[in-house]
């Protein structure tokens, strides 16, 4: 080649590399921060960062652990008030459960969510709270906290407060959360007002899968396919574990009739929002087809019943016909105050009770199980994921006894568990889910136990060939 051609041709190259240094520059810097939902399901909190914005996706409380909700007390890793604004996967607690904290410590803009997930939130939030403050009044009465005065993490007023910072969009529909981002909502099939959410920062995309549900869930829509993304970071809630291959309907009148003959008690701890409408549907099948005989249902629980209303409302994201709504609803004795709830207490059985929550960290099954855990008789029937650490996965791992506000209880009741009945997708289904997607630069797998996320993180390398890691608590990654 000839000398002059080569100068030429290097200068070329040499402005080529300048250009792309440039354009490197000009790539502005995008971060991704791990806060939670690292080696634990609960606690969904990721940053997604710019050098105009501060992007919180989920707001999650820490649950199951006494080290793992201690972490709810500690600051937020960045400062709130700097925070553009807070977009949410659906409202589950362990997504949506910080939101008064955060706002305590200074955060004040927006939060998105989808219609179903705000409605959802108007319920949850609010009884959140009130729980803590019941939890911090009887630790103060019984003197059992650590902490004198025992506080509440967060008030009625303060739940009252963040909701009025929630802005609901429409699914599908692209908006513009903070600068330079632009943000759309997927059917997650989980619960109501569920979704994958896609952001983008310029030419570069994060989608966030959220908790997604069963394809072959009787109750919800199943899941989009995932829209194309450079990054997906991905729940493994089941990342180790299948679904057993049972006929739900068929165990849940075996239940049933055995609770009849037995003249028992079969308590249900039921997540308010998702299980209890799906477990009140699949009864009413069963009912509508005369396989169970009359046994009084009492959905025992204020929160249940007005999130089986905001179900009910919307028809769009679940699908059941109105005369299937119509069914779940009939028959059923919707238990509201807590003097009905106490006296349920001192009927005789067969009966069938649901009531929060899900995991019995709390909520009005306590009592029930105060009462009947050591009756040989009764049964508790699990119907969601538990978390470790919580009474839940005690009893299912065989507890003899569980502590209830302070005293240890024996537990001769029989403790089952329907494994179908889950809201969350098994291994198998999730990767069927990422397989309908496009391949993404790398999978960020959160939102599992350890064992759970590295086994998913695995299966996706073998399966797809794809990047796959399991980030730590705390760990940042920078995307190119
Ligand atoms: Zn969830």
């Amino acid at each position: 080649m000839d000398p002059e051609r080569r100068t030429r041709l290097n200068t070329i190259e040499e402005s080529a590399g300048q250009s792309a240094l440039f354009m490197l520059y000009l790539a502005a810097m995008l971060r991704l921060h791990f806060f939670g939902a690292a080696g634990t399901v609960t606690g969904s909190r990721y940053l997604v960062e710019t050098d105009s914005a501060k992007v919180l996706v989920d707001c999650g409380l820490f649950q199951g652990w006494k080290g793992l909700r201690e972490r709810n007390w500690k600051p937020f890793a960045v400062d709130p008030a700097s925070l553009s604004c807070v977009i949410l996967t659906h409202a589950h607690l362990d997504h949506s459960g910080y939101l008064p904290r955060l706002r305590r410590q200074g955060f004040r803009g927006r939060v998105f969510c989808t219609h179903g997930t705000r409605e959802l939130l108007e319920i949850l939030l609010p009884d959140s709270a009130h729980l803590q403050e019941e939890q911090a009044r009887h630790a103060n009465k019984r003197g059992y906290s650590k902490h004198r005065p025992a506080e509440p993490l967060y008030t009625l007023e303060e739940a009252e407060a963040s909701l009025e910072q929630v802005e609901s969009v429409d699914y599908y529909r692209t908006f513009a959360p903070a600068p330079g981002f632009e943000a759309r909502y997927t059917r997650a099939g989980h619960i109501l007002g569920s979704g994958s959410l896609e952001l983008r920062v310029g030419d570069r995309s994060i989608l966030f899968s959220g908790d997604l549900g069963r394809p072959s869930d009787p109750v919800m829509k199943p899941a989009d396919p995932p829209p194309q993304a450079d990054y997906i970071v991905m729940e493994s809630t089941y990342g180790d574990r299948l679904h057993p291959r049972e006929d739900v309907l068929e165990a849940l009148e075996g239940l049933v009739r055995d609770v009849k003959e037995r003249r028992g008690i079969l308590m249900v701890p039921a997540f308010a929002v998702g299980r209890a409408q799906h477990l009140l549907h699949l009864l009413a099948q069963l009912r509508t087809a005369r396989r169970i005989p009359q046994v009084p249902v009492y959905l025992n629980s204020p929160m249940g019943i007005s999130a089986t209303d905001a179900f009910l409302r919307h028809p769009e994201d679940h699908k059941l016909s109105a005369k299937e709504c119509a069914a779940m609803a009939e028959g059923v004795n919707f238990v509201r105050t807590i003097e009905e709830s106490k006296a349920l207490d001192a009927l005789d059985g067969p009966l069938i009770v649901i009531a929060g929550s899900g995991m019995a960290t709390g909520g009005r099954i306590l009592h029930h199980f105060a009462r009947h855990l050591p009756d040989p008789e009764a049964t508790v029937l699990f119907v969601g994921y538990q978390s470790p650490g919580t009474r839940g996965h005690a009893m299912l791992s065989g507890a003899g006894e569980v502590k209830l506000q302070g005293r240890y209880v024996p537990v001769r009741a029989r403790v089952v568990q329907i494994g179908g009945l889950s809201a969350h997708a098994d291994y198998r289904e999730l990767l069927a889910w990422l397989e309908k997607g496009a391949a993404p630069r790398r999978v960020f797998v959160t939102h599992g136990e350890p064992a759970a996320a590295d086994a998913l993180r695995l299966r996706i390398h073998d399966k797809f060939g794809w990047d796959a890691v399991v980030p730590a608590d705390g760990e940042s990654f920078d995307l190119d």
